[in-house]
């Protein structure tokens, strides 16, 4: 998709997605994997949509440079899409809050992530507070839910 440009981001999270063009809110980004895989061969950047499905994304395409925040622009929504959560404006970075896509209970991640709300260590879904996992209700990757 031509809105969209791979770069380096400026917060040493390596390469990432940003808007080369004004986003709507809502608007279809693109579609993170087709690929499932177990836990096994899941890597860190894939997303968890059941007790051994990851979505694993390809080499070099958008889910593979797709960075985590605090304060994410886009959430994941089942089958498999990368959705705006609100609009986003040119330059700014396509990011999903990881929260929202790991379901192993004891998966962390500490951050350094840019956001004013930055959580410093990332939870599971399930660890999540109750009115984070309303907010994102749509934008949880299990699939039985
Ligand atoms: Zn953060």
């Amino acid at each position: 998709m031509e809105m969209l440009i791979v770069k380096q981001t400026e917060y040493g999270a390596g390469k990432g997605v940003y808007a080369s063009e004004i986003v709507r809110d809502g608007a279809d980004l693109f579609i993170f994997s087709e690929q499932v895989v177990s836990w096994a061969k899941a890597t860190h950047r894939a997303i968890q949509t059941g007790k051994n499905c990851w979505l694993e994304p390809a080499k070099e395409s958008y889910g593979h440079y797709l960075n985590h925040s605090c304060s994410p622009t886009c959430g994941f929504q089942l089958p498999n899409k990368i959705v705006a959560l609100r609009e986003i404006k040119a330059g700014e970075e396509i990011t999903i809050d990881y929260s929202t896509i790991v379901h192993t209970s004891k998966w962390e991640m500490e951050c350094c992530c840019p956001s004013l709300q930055c959580r410093k260590l990332v939870r599971s879904f399930p660890k999540m507070p109750a009115e984070f996992q309303e907010k994102y209700k749509e934008f949880n990757s299990w699939e039985k839910r």
